[in-house]
């Protein structure tokens, strides 16, 4: 007699044993005996066809339904599930058909179920691969979200910001101006210098906010000039004097090859970039602790190295120093200051001047044998600035060009 009719003279003891295994066993399972009609319905077919892939409809289901976000995970209750099935068919079959038959049975059965437990594992795994991907997916999004969310909000609450800090300055002078007339006491003078510098630093954490959304909205305008490079570390060096010289630390800039190169930047934004590393640079220096300035000229780039004998960064966090609102243990707790030994900052000065120079086309990076505040291992940050022989946009290529034609000669 063919499989298939000895299969269905099993079918009704079949359905109340599977349905009996539903009802006393562990799993939680959402079979009821119109699903297990329909699993025997499919389980016929695969045995007329020969083809077990006719139980993937539900197979699939159950993946889906096992691997529900809402149910705890259920890894390899499909499998047991379909061995029990295929043990209810083996009783089945040995209780109501002959010795023959049932053995006939068996023999198919057991092929049926055999390659849809391995279907079964590998829909499983699938449904759960698509599904961790899908959260990731969905993480990556919220993220991004968040950091715009961020972003927004520092735009928003630096613009709002400003308005106050404008008048607060102007009274302070006016105060000032006033007080002048009547003669100020060295308290009164004291107390005026007091809330202007606390205005100005507040106005270059306010600029440092807006900065930082410009360069996370990608919408930070350079204003490309021709400029050299020593030029800019003249400037440096005259704005650090006086921070170094209150530290009792040693600057030394080592002329390098490439020092004198010229190339197309922006002048302001790139010297905010050596300024916001050479200040830290300062910060995280003891007193009497020296800073080196150095570099050297590689293919189509000036590299501006800046070595302190400071309290060097963690390995761990070479990277992310670079990102925004990060101030590592040793700064988070001290008073903002742009020059006492690791004052503290909004965590900003490092993520702009990566976006600076990296909307420039150049990098920089950090490297530090690590962290010790007794030990002072130091840091070195390395600055890539691309040398440009013209400006990108073609209509200032144009009014520079009699420059170029000028440095051509003078072989500059
Ligand atoms: P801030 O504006 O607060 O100074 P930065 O973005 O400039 O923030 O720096 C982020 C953090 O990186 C600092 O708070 C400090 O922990 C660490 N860091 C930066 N430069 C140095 C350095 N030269 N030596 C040691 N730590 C540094």
């Amino acid at each position: 007699m063919p499989e298939i009719d000895l299969l269905k003279q099993i079918r009704s003891d079949w359905l109340q044993r599977a349905h009996q295994a539903i009802s006393s066993g562990p799993q939680e399972s959402d079979s009821s005996i119109p699903e297990l009609e329909r699993f025997f319905d499919l389980l016929e077919a695969a045995v007329s066809t020969g083809n077990s892939g006719a139980l993937d409809p539900m197979l699939l289901e159950w993946s889906f339904s096992q691997t529900r976000p809402d149910l705890p995970s259920v890894t390899g209750v499909q499998i047991e599930w379909l061995g029990q099935l295929m043990a209810i068919s083996f009783e089945s079959a040995i209780k109501g058909l002959s010795e023959t038959n049932a053995l006939q049975l068996l023999r198919v059965l057991t092929g049926i179920f055999g390659k849809a437990m391995s279907r079964a594992a590998e829909l499983d795994l699938q449904v759960k691969l698509a599904q961790t991907s899908n959260r990731l997916m969905q993480n990556q999004l919220d993220m991004k979200k968040l950091d715009h969310d961020k972003s927004d909000f520092i735009a928003i609450s630096a613009h709002e910001l400003r308005t106050p800090l404008t008048l607060i300055d102007g009274y302070a002078s006016m105060l000032k101006e006033s007080l002048e007339g009547v003669g100020l006491n060295s308290y009164q003078s004291m107390l005026l210098e007091g809330i202007q510098q606390g205005a100005r630093r507040l106005h270059e954490i306010i600029n440092d906010m807006i900065d930082a959304s410009l360069i996370d909205n990608r919408i930070l305008k350079l204003n490309y000039q021709p400029l050299w490079i020593n030029q800019l570390i003249s400037i440096l060096e005259a704005e650090t004097i006086p921070s170094i010289n209150e530290r009792q630390q040693q600057l030394e800039i080592v002329p390098f090859e490439g020092m004198s190169q010229m190339t197309y930047g922006d002048p302001d934004r790139l010297l905010q970039v050596l300024r916001n590393v050479l200040s830290n640079a300062v910060k995280f220096t003891p007193d009497g602790g020296n800073i080196t300035l150095s570099g050297r000229k590689l293919p189509g780039f000036v590299e501006i190295t800046i070595s302190d004998s400071g309290i060097g960064i963690d390995p761990e966090y070479l990277l992310l120093i670079f990102d925004k609102f990060v101030r590592l243990g040793a700064t988070a707790l001290h008073s903002s200051s742009k020059i006492k030994f690791k004052g503290g900052g909004p965590g900003l000065g490092l993520h702009i001047a990566k976006g600076i120079i990296e909307s420039h086309g150049g990098t920089i990076w950090a490297e530090s044998p690590g962290f010790d505040e007794l030990a002072c291992p130091g840091s070195t940050f390395h600055i890539m600035v691309p040398i440009r022989t013209e400006p990108p946009d073609p209509k200032l290529a144009q009014l520079f060009a009699p420059l170029q034609e000028s440095n051509g000669k003078t072989g500059n």
